[in-house]
């Protein structure tokens, strides 16, 4: 069987889909069940009434993660709607679940407009931990985000904007000192200004790369100042137009330190690697076929090609889940009121820095004792190295403790030694 019918196959068998609610308390007696509802339940509610915090003491709040999608933007389906959407929800919930122990419940709206989903989402904030908006469509996914940052006091997060940035912008430090570069001087090239590639390129800014020296295209080519004033771009485009003439892909290219793919599958040839700067990096993160193929990439030059895609079967793959579940973990247990970008920025550093740590004889095991070491083949940790758990959460924690915006104060000794444990 092909892995459609096999998935079919996974999802039909009863009960149907992949999740189900659970009770986390004894259920057996009368005054079990009076406890957990009326008249018992009484008393925690009066608790929150006076006290709105106690919702994290006395509710599964502070545990519960809302994902919400309006199925505009579907992994590689594109807008297939809200109900349709709804295995990949679920699927997000699955991997909640099994890497950090998060429960979701999963939220999918039949509404196109922003404000609509703004007014919904918000509305749920005494349900949830945090949100996790995801595969909603660019450019409205950045009003959404930001109005709901603004709106509400738990974290809001889009996976499909800040997973890749995260994951990525990890890459790139590790990327940058194999190659002897620095971050202040190097020339990056965007191929797509959706989603993913703006946020990216804000993400790449704050971890120190000269916003100067960054030029985006879109599927029309070079965004710039002049295609701007044309009206011809939107005004996230716009936040990375450039001044100088407008050009291909390929014109961008030239001398360029590091290409960041996040447009669409083979639009990039050897010839256009060939034209980059020395030791170049080339992060072709488009799903599910790359940008420029690994071997391909590797072949076109004689110095060394430092590759990422987003394909499990090659060395470096840029995926999501070595982000958002230790993210919203660490998020979670200080209560956190938003995931900002000093949390992101720790979370990126703690990822790049465990990729230089000794990999455990297990984690080579589960990727078939292909050698795993600090160098270009190897920049980022593996997805099911149980580690990135301990490493991202606490610094994550800690970084919202800093940054102000922690509820409560946790002891991060004790508290990493808990994940591990
Ligand atoms: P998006 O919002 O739809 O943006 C796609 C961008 O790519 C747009 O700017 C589009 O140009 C450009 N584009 C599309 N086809 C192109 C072509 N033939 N030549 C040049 N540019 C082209 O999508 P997204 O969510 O940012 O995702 C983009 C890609 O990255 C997808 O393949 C996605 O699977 C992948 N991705 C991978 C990861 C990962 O972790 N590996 C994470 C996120 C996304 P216009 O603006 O002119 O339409
Ligand atoms: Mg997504």
């Amino acid at each position: 069987m092909g892995i459609d019918e096999d998935s079919l196959e996974y999802h039909r068998i009863d009960p149907p889909g992949k999740i189900e609610i659970s009770t986390t308390k004894p259920t057996n007696t009368q005054r079990d069940l009076s406890l957990a509802y009326s008249p018992g339940v009484a008393a925690p509610c009066s608790a929150i009434d006076e006290n709105p915090e106690d919702a994290y003491t006395y509710t599964a709040k502070g545990n519960m993660v809302g994902v919400v999608s309006n199925g505009s933007a579907v992994l590689g389906l594109g807008d297939i709607g809200a109900q349709a959407s709804k295995p990949v929800m679920e699927g997000k919930g699955v991997l909640f679940k099994r890497f950090a122990d998060i429960d979701v419940f999963d939220i999918e709206l039949d509404q196109e407009d922003p404000e609509a989903i703004v007014d919904s989402v918000s509305a749920m904030e005494p349900t949830f931990g945090g949100i996790n908006l995801e595969d909603i469509k660019a450019p409205e996914c950045f009003e959404i985000e930001s109005r709901l940052r603004e709106e509400m006091d738990v974290p809001v997060f889009h996976d499909d904007q800040h997973g890749t940035a995260i994951i990525s912008g990890a890459a790139l430090l590790n990327a940058v000192e194999i190659a002897g570069k620095s971050l202040s001087d190097i020339e990056v090239v965007f191929s797509g200004a959706g989603a993913s590639a703006i946020s990216t390129g804000r993400f790449y800014v704050s971890l120190g790369v000269d916003p100067d020296n960054i030029t985006m295209c879109d599927s029309t080519g070079i965004i710039t100042e002049s295609r701007a004033e044309s009206g011809d771009i939107n005004e996230f485009k716009e936040e990375f137009a450039t001044e100088g003439p407008g050009g291909t892909l390929a014109d961008a290219m030239e001398g360029a330190d590091v290409l960041v793919g996040l447009s669409a599958g083979g639009i990039v040839d050897e010839e256009m690697v060939r034209g980059m700067a020395a030791d170049p990096i080339v992060f072709a993160m488009a799903n599910p076929d790359p940008e420029i193929g690994y071997e391909q990439a590797k072949a076109a030059r004689d110095d060394t090609v430092i590759m990422a895609t987003g394909r499990s079967d090659y060395p470096n793959q840029v995926n999501n889940v070595l982000g958002f579940p230790f993210i919203f973990r660490g998020a979670l247990d200080v209560r956190a009121t938003e995931i900002n970008e000093a949390m992101k920025i720790a979370a990126a550093e703690a990822l790049a820095e465990l990729a230089k740590q000794d990999v455990p004889d297990a984690v080579v095991k589960a990727y078939g004792d292909q050698p795993l070491q600090f160098g270009p083949e190897y920049i980022i940790p593996k997805p099911l190295d149980p580690r990135v758990l301990f490493e991202l959460a606490p610094a994550v924690a800690e970084a919202a403790i800093e940054s102000g915006c922690a509820r409560t104060e946790i002891d991060l000794e004790a508290y990493a030694e808990k994940l591990e444990a």
